[in-house]
């Protein structure tokens, strides 16, 4: 810890940032894949750069320290980190997992785990009845991703942190959409906190990455040993750029979440909109709960536009967002689930889950948000001319 209260504060100032030969405010960029190492059973700190690189530790005790975690992992990507964290598991084991993951994780869950016999089990958890009627005797993990993607479902992540831990499973949780400016779930009682740093936390659209956190000895120790033995770190150059961008996390996302909760404010009102997801409304099914372990509704939204035809119109219109995968970024980003993060899921799951092929996912950026409000408005008008039926 360092003895800065305030998050806004702990995001600049780290102990570890500052280089202590030079003085330098940024942590350097040590590319050294090896280190010198002073006699044959003397060690130093670092002996290779997988095992552990300065640069890369800088980062992975700042993430420790924002998530009041005690020991932080950076991993080549949020897959990475994802399936590194898998890796706890033994053949014979099984996962609960919520039923509208990110697309990724659904795919290592159902395509890769089930070639080691692990095995899984979808569910609504925003159900805490249903999620403790499906843990089984082999049941390790339970796996959470609040709010969901792209539907923005919310889980009561201390209460399935307590059904895992009457069952002896443990809690992973990724907080990729709220980063723990807006979520801290290890303080709820989760195990394991998982980013896609490529998110709000590098926020600038040029890093790929993953970290894991954890205040748990014993998981940090198994991770580690993964981390190492799977070997799928962040890079030097990306550790550096993502410590840059975690910096303006406060202000990126505050202003974001702000435009995003007026952005869903004009949605809902739209005669061309059937629903908008979004946590900060009041009437959103989870609204109470989110607003109990979270400090902000987040900065993505989706809604749902009556068909494919609509959706294709709108995406063609829109002038400001770039229409792409991904999300928390300074550019605002839109996309189209069905066939962009979702496209891993077949299409009956797809449904069930509410990925219909009118929904579109915006992830709200740093523009003024006139100028949003104002793309989003003749988009919606071109909607409504070219599929006059949105009326009916
Ligand atoms: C993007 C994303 C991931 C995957 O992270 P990558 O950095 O793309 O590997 C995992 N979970 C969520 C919620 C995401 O949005």
């Amino acid at each position: 810890m360092t003895d800065h209260n305030q998050f806004d504060t702990r995001l600049i100032h780290q102990p570890q940032f500052r280089d202590k030969h030079t003085g330098s405010v940024n942590v350097p960029l040590h590319y050294s894949s090896t280190f010198h190492q002073e006699s044959i059973d003397e060690f130093g700190p670092f002996d290779y750069s997988r095992s552990g690189n300065p640069t890369r530790q800088a980062l992975e005790a700042a993430i420790a320290e924002l998530e009041n975690g005690a020991q932080g992992f950076a991993f080549a990507s949020g897959m990475a980190a994802i399936s590194s964290a898998f890796m706890l598991l033994e053949a014979g084991d099984h996962v609960l997992v919520s039923k509208d993951v990110y697309g990724g994780t659904f795919r290592i869950i159902t395509q890769v785990l089930t070639q080691f016999n692990i095995d899984h089990t979808f569910i609504d958890m925003t159900d805490l009845d249903e999620t403790a009627r499906n843990v089984r005797p082999n049941t390790k993990v339970i796996y959470v991703e609040t709010p969901s993607n792209p539907c923005l479902n919310i889980t009561d992540i201390e209460g399935v942190a307590k059904v895992a831990k009457a069952n002896g499973c443990l809690t992973f949780v990724d907080n990729t959409f709220m980063t723990p400016l807006l979520q801290k779930p290890l303080d709820l009682g989760a195990d394991l906190v998982l980013h896609s740093a490529t998110k709000f936390l590098s926020g600038h659209s040029d890093v790929v990455a993953g970290l894991a956190v954890t205040k748990n000895e014993e998981i940090g120790k198994r991770l580690g040993f993964v981390q190492n033995s799977f070997g799928s770190i962040l890079g030097v150059q990306d550790c550096w750029l993502l410590l840059r961008g975690m910096k303006t996390l406060s202000v990126r996302l505050k202003q974001s979440s702000e435009s995003a909760r007026d952005i869903a404010q004009f949605l809902h009102y739209h005669p061309a909109i059937e629903e908008v997801y979004y946590p900060g409304f009041s009437f959103h099914a989870g609204y109470p709960i989110h607003r109990r372990q979270a400090t902000g509704a987040g900065a993505v939204l989706s809604f749902r536009l009556p068909s494919k035809d609509c959706a294709r119109v709108f995406v063609e219109h829109m002038k400001i967002p770039v229409f792409a995968v991904s999300l928390g970024a300074v550019e605002s980003i839109l996309s189209y689930p069905a066939t962009m993060s979702h496209s891993a899921m077949p299409l009956a799951e797809r449904e069930k889950r509410g990925i219909t092929d009118g929904l579109l996912r915006l992830s709200v950026g740093l523009e003024h948000v006139e100028d949003l409000l104002d793309d989003i408005k003749q988009a919606l008008e071109a909607v409504e001319k070219h599929v006059p039926a949105v009326h009916a």
